[in-house]
Formats: structure tokens, C-alpha cells, sequence
């Protein structure tokens, strides 16, 4: 393994670090606080790239590879996690769909605008009891002509509110359990669609989450996404690769809460030393860089194996199950390195810990990695 960065990669790292730490971070707290939707930050990443990362050039993209993407998106989560929510739904699970399985008419419509944030696009797959149970999809499609009639609900969809179209995934053929879900590009101008008030949320609190209901929507059959029947083959395959983007995101936010942690142990006294002195804070310290350093490689092993079309799915898993857990470790330890302030808005520690915790659930839940891991643990031949 080689993470030896390439000069492309250096950059874009770089661009992303600049811009999230002059852009984004002075206004994360304000953010969170009042959980604005932040257009302006995002049409500005849009304009940079950022928004596209791996999309080829000829769409819109950057061209770049997945660890180009996992190390950008780790520096924007670093200074705000729910501007990062944002980033990796249209990279990932907006983006990479349409560029693997799109028409050329489609990406036209679709992906080109996506790229720099022109149009907004969401990923609609959870429904109110299709959360892990994904194949359980209960949103119909039924075809009649030339289009096909939606109706069904969808339940906390990341930009649903503020979305242009959707990556609609929805029930085609009702006996044929996984093999019955077939994927549409929605455009949310279609009578009959509606997108609920937004969710009040323990964290990333900026980020856009809404239920969406679908009553006798008409899509035209040139919306369809692959064939019918491919849907579920869609929605994994995106997951998979999605599942890198939360790794990053949640090895940004321990790496702020570790940098915050240092930077008040160095500055707090107490017992006429700073709190760095004291051995068991430095015990703390040193095993948040450990995790980090761990998830971040796990991280970037995963995205290193999709840049070499090799087989990443169980890399994808592992990486976000250990980066998820380690940000939930790091920052209830840097709440403990701040001690009552760490509990305080007036240092930012307590929103870390706030935005930490949706790694371990969304794009798969902690639990549901463990089975994707196991999985492949036990489909292996023993040696
Ligand atoms: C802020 C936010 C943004 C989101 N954005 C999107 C989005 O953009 N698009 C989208 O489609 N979805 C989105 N989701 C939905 C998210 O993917 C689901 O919440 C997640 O997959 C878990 O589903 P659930 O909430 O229904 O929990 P459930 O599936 O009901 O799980 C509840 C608990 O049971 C456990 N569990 C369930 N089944 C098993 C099992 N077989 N074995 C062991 N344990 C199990 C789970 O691990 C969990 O601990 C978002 C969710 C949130 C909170």
C-alpha cells in the first residue's frame, strides 16, 4: 500500500482545505445554530469542483480519483460536518449513479447541472419502514404508456426539500421482492410530489432532510435509470461507494475534535500546570490520534481499492464502521479534555459530538456494516 500523495491529490486536498478553513468554518457555529441551508457555501464548492470530484471531466467533473474525494471531504467535514452531508450525497449518491448507468441524454439533463450545484439532486431510498430493510420498498411505480405512475412516501431524504430531481428508487414489480425495484430520475416540478417541513435534528443541523410523498406522479419511461428491475443493484453499488464518503466524514470530524482537544489542553490550567501536563490527559490524546490515524488509513485503503477497480465493498464497510466509531470515541473524549466548557456552545466540541453520531447510521447503520463485513468473511474460502 502506498499513500504516498500524487500532486493532483495534494491540491485538491488542499483546495478543499483553504476553502473550508477561510469559507465554511467561521460560519459552521452560526449554522448549526439557526440550521440555515447553505446555498451560497455550496454553489461556491460547486464552482471549485468540489462538488464532483470523481465525475469525469467530459460531465462537468474534476476527473479526479475517490482518495482525491475522501481527502476533500475530510477537510470540509473537519469544519463543518452538515456542509459535508451535502458534498458526499451529490459526489456520491447523486453523481456516481447517473455517471455509471446514465443516457447521454440524461447526463446532460441531470448530471452536468449536478456537478456544479446548478441543479440539486437527492438520493430516495429509505421509506418510513424501508430504513435497513432497504429492499422493502413499498413506493410504486406502475407503468402505463410512456410513463410511469408514482405514488408512495420516502422518509429522511438528505436535500429532499431543496432537490431539483431525485435518484427515486421505487417497486416495479410487487412479487419480485429485490429484483422488483427499479430506479427513476424524478424531477420534483411533477405535480403530486410534495416534500415535507424539514427535520429538527440532533446534528448537522444545517443539512436539509425532509419526508417526500409521491401522489399519481407521472414520469416519463426515458427517466428510467438502467433497466427494470436493476434498482436495487443501483442503490448498493452507490452505497458501497458511499460508505468511503462517511468514513471521510467522520475522520474530519474526530480529526477537529482532536485538534480542538490539544489546543485547550495546551491553554488550560489547572493545579498550576496546563491540563497537557497532567499524564491522563495525554493518555486521551494519544489514543484520539491513534483511532484517527487508524480510520483514516482504513479510509483511504478502501478508496485506493475502487481507484484499482478492485473488489472495496468490505473495505468500504470496515472503513466507515471504525471512522463512525472512532468519532463518536474522539469526540465524547474531547468534550472530556475541555471538561464543563467542552459542554458549553462556546466551544465547539459539543456540535462535533452533535454531528459525530449520524456516521454510525446513515448509508448503513453500524450493525448493518458488521453484517456486510461478515458476509464477506464467510462467502471467503477458508485458508
Ligand atoms: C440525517 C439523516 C439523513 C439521511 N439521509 C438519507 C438520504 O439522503 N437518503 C436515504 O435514502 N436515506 C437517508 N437517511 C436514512 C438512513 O439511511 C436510515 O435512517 C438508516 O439506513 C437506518 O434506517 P432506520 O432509521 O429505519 O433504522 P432501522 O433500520 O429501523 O434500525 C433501527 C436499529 O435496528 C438495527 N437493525 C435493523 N435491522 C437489523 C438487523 N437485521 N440486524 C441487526 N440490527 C438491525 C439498526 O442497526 C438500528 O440500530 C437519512 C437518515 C438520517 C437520520
Amino acid at each position: 500500500m502506498d499513500f504516498e500523495l500524487t500532486q493532483e491529490q495534494r491540491m485538491i486536498r488542499d483546495t478543499a482545505r483553504e476553502f473550508a478553513s477561510e469559507v465554511i468554518a467561521p460560519r459552521a457555529a452560526h449554522l448549526d445554530e439557526t440550521e440555515e441551508y447553505p446555498m451560497e457555501i455550496l454553489k461556491q464548492m460547486g464552482q471549485l469542483g468540489l462538488m464532483a470530484i470523481s465525475v469525469p471531466e467530459e460531465y462537468g467533473g474534476i476527473g479526479a480519483d475517490t482518495v482525491s474525494y475522501a481527502l476533500a471531504l475530510e477537510e470540509v467535514c473537519k469544519a463543518d460536518a452538515a456542509v459535508g452531508t451535502m458534498m458526499s450525497v451529490n459526489n456520491s449518491l447523486v453523481c456516481q449513479g447517473l455517471v455509471k448507468w446514465g443516457t447521454p441524454g440524461q447526463k446532460e439533463k441531470y448530471l452536468r447541472p449536478a456537478t456544479t450545484f446548478q441543479k440539486i439532486g437527492a438520493y430516495a431510498l429509505s421509506e418510513p419502514q424501508a430504513g435497513s430493510d432497504a429492499a422493502n420498498q413499498r413506493t410504486m411505480a406502475v407503468r402505463q404508456d410512456n410513463y410511469y405512475v408514482v405514488n408512495g412516501a420516502k422518509n429522511f431524504i438528505t436535500n429532499g426539500g431543496v432537490a431539483d430531481f431525485l435518484i427515486l428508487f421505487v417497486r416495479t414489480d410487487p412479487q419480485a421482492e429485490h429484483r422488483g425495484i427499479s430506479c427513476l430520475i424524478f424531477d420534483t416540478s411533477i405535480p403530486g410530489f410534495s416534500a415535507g417541513p424539514p427535520e429538527r435534528k440532533l446534528g448537522i443541523r444545517a443539512s436539509n432532510t425532509c419526508a417526500l410523498a409521491f401522489e399519481n406522479c407521472r414520469v416519463p419511461l426515458e427517466n428510467r435509470l438502467s433497466e427494470e428491475g436493476e434498482g436495487f443493484k443501483i442503490a448498493m453499488h452507490i452505497l458501497n461507494a458511499g460508505r468511503i464518503g462517511i468514513a471521510a466524514q467522520a475522520v474530519g470530524i474526530a480529526q477537529a475534535a482532536f485538534e480542538a482537544s490539544v489546543k485547550y489542553a495546551k491553554e488550560r490550567l489547572q493545579f498550576g500546570v496546563p491540563i497537557a501536563r497532567h499524564q491522563a490527559v495525554q493518555m486521551m490524546l494519544a489514543d484520539m490520534a491513534v483511532r484517527i490515524q487508524a480510520a483514516r488509513l482504513l479510509t483511504l485503503h478502501a478508496a485506493q481499492l475502487k481507484d484499482r477497480d478492485q473488489p472495496y465493498a468490505q473495505a468500504a464497510s470496515m472503513a466507515k464502521l471504525y471512522a463512525s466509531e472512532t468519532a463518536m470515541q474522539v469526540t465524547t473524549k474531547a468534550i472530556q479534555v475541555h471538561g464543563g466548557y467542552g459542554y458549553m456552545k462556546d466551544y465547539p466540541v459539543e456540535r462535533y459530538f452533535r454531528d459525530a453520531k449520524i456516521t454510525e447510521i446513515y448509508e448503513g447503520t453500524s450493525e448493518v456494516q458488521r453484517m456486510v463485513i461478515a458476509q464477506h468473511l464467510l462467502k471467503r474460502p477458508e485458508h
